[in-house]
C-alpha cells in the first residue's frame, strides 16, 4: 500500500520524559524524508508542535486541522503548509481521516486515545480500510497492547481487527508495517462512511 499522507495523533502535552519529544522529532523527520505528508491536529503545543516542527524543518508538507474553539488553547500552529480551521472536534477527526492513508499514534493522553479508537472503530465497521499503528516509545503502549489481546481472548474484539493495529518502537519499521499491511477482506459490518 502506497502511503502519501499519514495522520499522527499525539499528546497536546510533552510527557514526563524527553524520550517522547525525541520520538516525535524522529517521526516528523522520517515522514518528511519519505515524502509523506503529515496530517495532525494543528496545535503548536506538546508533542503536536514537536512532530510538526520536525517535519517542517526537514522540508516536509504539514497540514493541521483545528477546531475554532481550540485554536487559542492549543495555539494553532502558524508555520504550517496549511492550517484548516473547522467547526468542532467531529469535523476535525473526519477531515484528518479524509486526508490520510494511514494513522499513527505517538504517546498522548485521552484525546490521542479517543482519536485512535474512533478511527479504528470506523475501520472495524468497514467505513475505511486504512492501517493504524502505535509508535511504542520505550514500551509506552505495551500495557494497552496486552489489554487489547485480552479483549480478543474474551471475544469482544476479533483477532483480525486487533491485528489492524501495528506496533513498533521505530518510525521506519512502523512505516514498513503499515505499507505492507493487507486490507481486511470482510469488515464486521459493511458501511460507506461515518454518519
Ligand atoms: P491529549 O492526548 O489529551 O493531549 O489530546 C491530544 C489531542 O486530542 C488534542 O488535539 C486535543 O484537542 C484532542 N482531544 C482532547 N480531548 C479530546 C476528545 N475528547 N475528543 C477528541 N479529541 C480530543
Amino acid at each position: 500500500m502506497s502511503l502519501r499522507s499519514i495522520c499522527v495523533f499525539c499528546g497536546a502535552s510533552s510527557g514526563a520524559n524527553p524520550i517522547y519529544q525525541e520520538a516525535a522529532v524522529k517521526l516528523g523527520q522520517h515522514l518528511a524524508q519519505q515524502n509523506i505528508r503529515l496530517v495532525y491536529g494543528g496545535g503548536a503545543v506538546g508533542l503536536m508542535g514537536v512532530v510538526a516542527d520536525a517535519a517542517l524543518a526537514a522540508g516536509g508538507e504539514v497540514i493541521g486541522i483545528i477546531p475554532q474553539s481550540l485554536k487559542r488553547a492549543e495555539v494553532g500552529h502558524q508555520g504550517l503548509t496549511r492550517l484548516e480551521v473547522v467547526d468542532g472536534m467531529h469535523a476535525r477527526k473526519a477531515r484528518m481521516a479524509e486526508l490520510s492513508d494511514a494513522f499513527i499514534a505517538l504517546p498522548g493522553g485521552l484525546g490521542t486515545l479517543e482519536e485512535l479508537f474512533e478511527v479504528w472503530t470506523w475501520a472495524q465497521l468497514g467505513y475505511h480500510n486504512k492501517p493504524l499503528g502505535l509508535l511504542d516509545v520505550k514500551g509506552f503502549y505495551s500495557k494497552l497492547g496486552a489489554f487489547l489481546d485480552q479483549l480478543v481472548e474474551e471475544q469482544f474484539v476479533r483477532a483480525n481487527h486487533r491485528a489492524m493495529l501495528q506496533l513498533s518502537e521505530t518510525p521506519d519499521e512502523l512505516l514498513a508495517l503499515l505499507q505492507n499491511w493487507q486490507p481486511l477482506e470482510a469488515p464486521r459490518w459493511q458501511g460507506s462512511k461515518p454518519d
